[in-house]
């Protein structure tokens, strides 16, 4: 299985209706943990670098770039403290 997408670890703020990270299988399972989840014989996911380089933009750019938080915890604005620490305490990814 090959997913277009970096693995979603980290809940949205910004209006995509997303669980917490303890709902998240990015966020509490390794890739290898998830392929034998799902029961498949292979699994990728496409990097953040491949996910920025393949729309020709950087992440966070100053005039326009494209939050990344769900793939890689870098909320482009602040977020509330408590929720950011609690899913920060949550967090399985690197
Ligand atoms: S990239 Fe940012 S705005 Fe889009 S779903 Fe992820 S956290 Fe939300």
């Amino acid at each position: 299985m090959r997913i277009s997408s970096p693995p979603f670890k980290n809940p949205c703020f910004y209006g995509i209706d997303t669980p917490d990270r303890k709902e998240l299988i990015g966020a509490q399972k390794s890739v290898e943990e998830i392929r034998k989840a799902i029961n498949a014989d292979s699994l990728h996911f496409l990097t953040k670098d491949g996910l920025i380089d393949s729309i020709g933009k950087l992440a966070n750019e100053a005039d326009g770039g494209h939050c990344t938080a769900c793939f890689d915890n870098v909320y482009p604005t602040p977020v509330p403290d408590d929720e950011a620490a609690a899913a920060a305490a949550s967090c399985a990814c690197d």
